[in-house]
């Protein structure tokens, strides 16, 4: 699939789109009904309902029962650790393997016309992927699955109140819905945040390293964000609801990075057919970094001025912006 139909290359290397982002129909005035008709597959196709997949699986079938879940034993823990590393192992790396071992498009759709290079001391341990790796699997997921513990051991001990699809089934499918856009709230206040200087240089920088990111970048953060990132889950202890939604939360968040960090617009099956992969806004945090700090579901970044479509009057409007804090700061 030529890529040159979708976007255009510049002299660097860099792919960009055609379309410049646009804010989801779903929060706007006046309402557009047929958008959002339009739009309302994207919500879930395909990478919603695969995270939905992935929860239920894991829920359904890889979950020890709750009357072992009421005893905290390192025995489950340890047990959820293994299967958590397995499991981000397995998602994060058929992206890795797709784009990056195998090459499997090339530079088609991709972002950033360069590799992460594979040997580079600026990262711990001599490169982008190891860096990543490390900070994924020493912090990211035992810090994933600290949360998860909390959850289901709360929840398995009756400590929280917990909704079953018997009694409130139309609540619950609300909040699954919802599950999304709470996540969105919660990460772009978290990530406003660790944007402020001292706590950008102490926390957040790390995530930054990865300018060009891959999968494996996604939860390459200090143990502090990952802390930051994974407590919105903890809005199932506020409202009404059951472990197997906070777990949904939980992975939406956890699985669900790696959608924003493979640095290609689409992946590629075959000539005719590729699947949007809705990095573009995010790759664009990376880029700019003051940029983007929502993941572009909910219009938090046109609300507070900070959005960048990808295009060059985004480019000209967030240069403008550097320009007025510039002399803002200077005066
Ligand atoms: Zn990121
Ligand atoms: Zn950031």
């Amino acid at each position: 699939m030529d890529d040159n139909l979708y976007g255009s290359r510049d002299k660097r290397g860099n792919w960009t789109p055609n379309e410049p982002l646009k804010k989801a129909p779903v929060f706007v005035l006046p309402p557009q009904p047929r958008a959002f008709l339009k739009w309302l597959p994207t919500y879930f196709l395909p990478w919603n309902v695969i995270l939905m997949l992935i929860a239920g699986l894991t829920w359904y079938a890889l979950t020890p029962s709750q009357e072992t879940l009421s005893v905290l034993s390192a025995d489950w823990i340890l047990y959820l650790l293994a299967r958590n590393s397995l499991g981000i192992f397995l998602f994060y790396g058929a992206f890795q393997l797709h784009f990056y071992w195998m090459r499997r498009q090339d530079i088609a759709f991709k972002y950033n016309g360069k590799w992460p290079r594979k040997k580079d001391d600026s990262f711990l341990f001599g490169s982008q992927l190891r860096e990543n790796l490390f900070w994924t699997f020493a912090a990211g997921v035992p810090i994933m699955t600290a949360y998860e513990v909390l959850i289901l051991w709360v929840f398995a001990n009756g400590y929280m109140p917990f909704v079953s699809f018997g009694e409130n089934p139309i609540w619950l499918a609300v909040l699954f819905l919802l599950v999304p856009l709470i996540h969105e709230v919660h990460f772009y206040l978290v990530h406003r945040l660790i944007h402020i200087p001292p706590l950008y240089q102490w926390i957040h920088s790390l995530h930054h390293n990865s300018v060009n990111p891959a999968p494996f970048s996604s939860l390459s953060m200090h143990p502090v964000e990952h802390l930051l990132y994974f407590s919105g889950i903890l809005v199932h202890f506020i409202l009404p609801s059951n472990p197997f939604l906070a777990m949904y939360h939980l992975y939406f968040a956890g699985y669900g990075a790696v959608v924003g960090h493979v640095g290609f617009d689409k992946v590629v099956l075959n000539d005719e057919k590729a699947v949007p992969t809705h990095a573009y806004n995010h790759y664009l945090h990376h880029k700019y970094f003051e940029v983007n700090y929502s993941e572009g579901l909910v219009a938090l970044d046109q609300m507070f001025g900070t959005f960048h479509d990808g295009s060059e009057d985004g480019d000209r409007l967030m240069k403008e912006r550097f320009r007025r804090r510039r002399a803002k700061l200077n005066s």
